[in-house]
């Protein structure tokens, strides 16, 4: 019934594997949300929890300031800063909420309701100018 799937980590940007056996896991305890982060970055955020929140020091590969990470820096992968790394994520998440689907609705539901609102108030002005004119 369910298929291993690949994920994109949010913490390191790597791949990892969302497996058939924690897909049913996640559908058992009713999550609706996939993982946002491969093993060892979950593992190291609560590691770094535990530990009082080790960190790391690496440079931005984007604006070459001080990278202040919660996961070990790879040389192999590219570390942002805050600054750097909330940027992307601002935009990550653009992306990704709009495939959240139930949020997506309830703003079209919202914008429908304010567009009535709208057309309503367009009308009242309407019909209110033509009484001047009367
Ligand atoms: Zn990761
Ligand atoms: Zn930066």
């Amino acid at each position: 019934m369910y298929e291993d799937k690949t994920l994109i980590c949010k913490e390191c940007g790597e791949e990892f594997i969302f497996t058939a056996g924690e897909q049913e896991f996640y559908a058992e305890k009713g999550f609706e949300n996939e993982p946002q982060r491969c093993k060892p970055c979950r593992d190291a955020r609560k590691h770094a929890a535990r530990a009082g929140r080790e960190k790391y020091e690496a440079v931005c590969a984007t604006c070459g300031g001080i990278a202040t990470v919660l996961f070990k820096p790879r040389e192999d992968r590219p570390v942002y800063c805050s600054e750097c790394f909330a940027k992307m994520k601002e935009s990550e998440e653009a992306k990704l909420e709009e495939a959240q689907s139930e949020e997506a609705q309830l703003e079209e539901a919202q914008s429908e309701e304010a567009q009535s609102e709208e057309a309503q108030l367009e009308e009242a002005q309407l019909e209110e100018a033509q009484s001047e004119e009367a």
